[in-house]
């Protein structure tokens, strides 16, 4: 990847103020007034203000980036203090994004910040989305990287992307136009409960301003346009060993949202795609999964069993699991499929992967069906064990 033209245009003029703030940027050939006037102008989201986004924000305000938007609805909590350092002591309990806004005003009046207090999701992101340069990503979750990629790509915006666990970090920048996209080095979203996050897996304070500060380096460059960004590469930096090494990432031209006949071209359910079980459900489920030979084993014996396929009626029709019938999960979360269940049957709930089937479970043994089960990996584990002839989707 050679050098990109700049993504944005320098602002009119640096005020007598803002010189003596910045000189130490100016005086730097490759930087000059000209790049400095483009920082001013540029408009950067960093979404989430915990471990990333906190040095994040920080060296962006710093450097002079004139408009910093922050996606964060949580609030400070004193276990984020061991690494997310734009919060203190007295902002525990506070909104992290007005905390952050606070320090980043101190850290640089000039800086306009715009707080978006809100989850992001599949309804707001284009929006929010569209009145930035850049995204830089500092959340920690599968299902929203997939909806900041896609959300990128539809918008062809750059994508500073960083992880970080324990004493290993990655970042890269996806940006489809010019290189691969997240989905072409990660098309599919590892099992859900597979990756531990950091909440449950920890990480090293300091990880986050390696990779944080990766991620401005990358920012400031692509916004001035120097240097060689950090498109179609990964970096991957181990702070044990203390070694980067860099891995080329091609685009993948069968990418389902930036190959050339993608699949994706609207946003979709990112929750679903990731298969994110809720604690409730993950609760429930313990204990209470069977596995397709189980089920199988009690069809052939003849057990006293209620099948209930609690998929939407589109995938029933693709495949089905013999004898099933078909409740789809949200009768069971408005609470109108409970009074139709019989009391004198087992209840067996299945849906694709498992996922949808755990939620209903957790609904159902709240409502006192104590010896309900579900079939962990769904309809696609059946097919794969008991009836491969048939279709998967
Ligand atoms: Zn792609």
């Amino acid at each position: 990847m050679s050098q990109l033209p700049p993504l944005v245009e320098p602002a009119a003029e640096l005020t007598v103020d803002e010189v003596r703030r910045y000189s130490r940027h100016l005086i730097i050939p490759d930087v000059g007034m000209d790049g400095q006037k483009r920082l001013k102008n540029a408009k950067v989201l960093c979404v989430g203000a915990g471990g990333l986004g906190s040095p994040a924000l920080m060296y962006l305000a710093a450097a002079g980036v004139g408009t910093l938007g922050i996606v964060e609805f949580d609030t400070v909590d004193e276990s984020n203090l061991q690494r997310q350092i734009i919060h203190g002591q007295s902002d525990i309990g506070r909104s992290k994004a007005e905390s952050a806004r606070d320090s980043v005003k101190e850290i640089n009046p000039y800086t306009n910040v715009i707080l978006h207090e809100e989850r992001l999701e599949a309804d707001n992101v284009m929006d929010i989305f569209a009145q930035y340069d850049l995204i830089v990503d500092g959340t920690d979750n599968f299902a929203t990287r997939y909806l900041v990629n896609d959300a990128c790509v539809l918008l062809n915006k750059p994508y500073v992307w960083g992880s970080i666990y324990r004493f290993d970090g990655q970042a890269s920048v996806f940006w489809s136009e010019h290189g691969p996209c997240y989905r072409c080095l990660y098309p599919e979203p590892p099992p859900p409960g597979m990756v531990p996050s950091c909440a449950e897996g920890g990480v090293l304070g300091v990880l986050c301003a390696s990779i944080g500060s990766i991620q401005v380096n990358e920012a400031i460059k692509l916004l001035m346009g120097i240097g060689e960004p950090l498109v179609g590469r990964l970096m991957i930096y181990d702070a044990l060993e203390m070694t980067y090494r860099q891995v080329k990432v091609r685009k993948d031209p069968e990418c389902a949202v930036c190959g050339k006949n993608p699949s994706v071209t609207e946003l979709i359910d990112y929750e679903a795609f990731c298969g994110v079980v809720s604690e409730e459900a993950q609760e429930a489920a313990l204990g209470s999964t069977i596995t397709p030979r189980q089920l199988k084993e009690w069809m052939d014996a003849g057990e006293n069993i209620d099948l209930i396929d609690v998929r939407e009626p589109g995938e029933y029709e693709i495949v089905k699991i013999p004898s099933s019938r078909l409740i789809p999960k949200n009768e069971f979360l408005m609470g109108r499929a409970l009074e139709d269940l019989p009391q004198d049957k087992r209840i067996v709930l299945n849906c694709k992967s498992g996922v949808r089937s755990a939620e209903v479970l957790a609904v159902l043994k709240a409502a006192g069906f104590a010896d309900a089960v579900h079939l962990g990996g769904g309809v696609i584990g059946w097919v794969n064990q008991i009836e491969p002839s048939k279709p998967v989707y």
